[in-house]
């Protein structure tokens, strides 16, 4: 029996996962009362945030235009972090390389320039020089961020609940969202527990984002993505302190790799490109070794003392077209704002994004940013 909730909220969050938790921080700072509804746990191993660390840098290489709510967000979670007392923001440096006829390194600098980020140029034989634990062939280039680091998933996602709940936010965990309905005096947002009412929905439903935005015809994939961890024969030196972050152009792969932090199981490492489409209710849950080859070999190829994998996950990205965010309000209602299609580089931006969707979602003002606004993608197709 679905039983009407007499609880006034402003707003929903559908979806309390990366951005969901942002939205809510930034939501309840400003005095809204917010209700989360995740059909997990925030944060949750079945979602898009999965595998215990993320990268955040400034050097942006996709593209320059996302550098500065990349420094807002460092800022900010550096900020939530103080408020947790925790360090959640790991600033190890970061190098972006390119092999020959590849252009990582260079798009990376190219931000860098154009936005003054601090920024060295290398070539292979320099970072061995640098690093012993690399042995990059020499004709290579690299661009070292000194202000690139990595998050902690979990512990972050977990700062930002805790503070929006500080703040009045209340979370239902457990409680998928079956169906939501707008009009302009307000939306309507239907559980098996119950139905809830609020002046405004925010929905940031990860990878179900398609479904959840049903009749929007985003133009969304989802890509089962895999991480692995590595034995290294010297943690110690694989460890933040001694190593920085690594993302590689390189022929058959774009490896990412992100130091040893805490009680890691080891030297985790992925593979940006590629990925099986899959939907999200039929994501292959199980892994298979050989399925772990191109890192391995890529990992190889770089870094010395690459041991045995101790620990496997299994992530999903959700891609648009051009591999740019959608943030935007409903073309048909206002009140309802929307984050979809992260396109597999969207953690780092959380607490920004969050206070991007809350302006978006309460003040009629408030304008889309353009590189990720759904108007783009009209223009694109146009
Ligand atoms: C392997 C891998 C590596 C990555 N590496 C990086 C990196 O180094 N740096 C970086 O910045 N980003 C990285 N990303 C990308 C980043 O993790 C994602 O872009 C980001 O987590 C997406 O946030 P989201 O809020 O859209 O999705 P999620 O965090 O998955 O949140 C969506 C939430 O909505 C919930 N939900 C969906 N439908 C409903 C419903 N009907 N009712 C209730 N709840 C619902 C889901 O359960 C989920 O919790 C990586 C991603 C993967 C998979």
């Amino acid at each position: 029996m679905t039983i009407a909730t007499t609880r006034p909220f402003d707003v929903i969050v559908l979806g309390g996962g990366t951005m969901g938790s942002g939205a809510a921080l930034a939501l309840a700072r400003r005095g809204q009362r917010v209700l989360v509804l995740e059909q997990f746990t925030t944060p949750s191993s079945m979602a898009s945030h999965s595998g215990r660390t993320r990268i955040i840098r400034q050097a942006y290489f996709e593209s320059p235009a996302y550098v500065p709510m990349v420094r807002e967000a460092d800022r900010l979670w550096v900020e939530i972090g103080a408020e947790v007392g925790q360090t959640l923001l790991h600033r190890c440096g970061g190098l972006d390389i390119s092999a020959p006829g590849e252009t990582q390194a260079e798009s990376a600098r190219e931000s860098a320039v154009q936005w003054d980020v601090p920024y060295e140029w290398l070539d292979g034989a320099e970072v061995n020089r640098r690093w012993s634990q690399f042995h990059l062939p020499d004709d290579w280039s690299a661009c070292y961020s000194p202000v690139t680091g990595f998050l902690d998933v979990e512990p972050g996602l977990t700062a930002m609940r805790s503070l929006a709940e500080g703040a009045g936010a209340v979370w239902h965990e457990h409680e998928p969202a079956l169906d939501w309905q707008a009009t302009p005096s307000g939306v309507t947002v239907t559980t098996g527990q119950g139905t809830y009412t609020a002046d405004r929905l925010v929905v940031s439903a990860g990878a179900w984002a398609a479904t959840a935005l049903r009749g929007l015809g985003l133009p969304l994939t989802v890509r089962r993505k895999l991480l692995w961890w590595y034995e290294m024969g010297d943690r110690a030196a694989y460890m933040a302190d001694r190593f920085p972050v690594l993302i590689a152009g390189m022929p058959g792969c774009q490896l990412y790799v992100i130091p040893i932090s805490g009680d890691d199981p080891g030297l985790k490492a992925g593979d940006h490109a590629g990925g099986d489409e899959t939907a999200a209710d039929d994501l292959r849950r199980q892994i298979d070794d050989d399925e772990a080859d191109s890192v391995t070999e890529a990992m190889r190829t770089l870094v010395h003392g690459v041991g045995a994998i101790t620990d496997r996950q299994v992530c999903m990205y959700t891609m648009t077209p051009d591999e740019d965010f959608i943030v935007d309000r409903h073309p048909e209602y206002d009140n309802v704002t929307f984050a979809a299609g992260f396109s597999g580089h969207g953690f780092k931006f959380a607490p920004a994004m969050g206070e991007h969707l809350a302006d978006l979602s309460s003040d009629p003002a408030a304008r889309p940013i353009p590189h990720i606004a759904l108007a783009r993608l009209a223009q694109a197709v146009s």
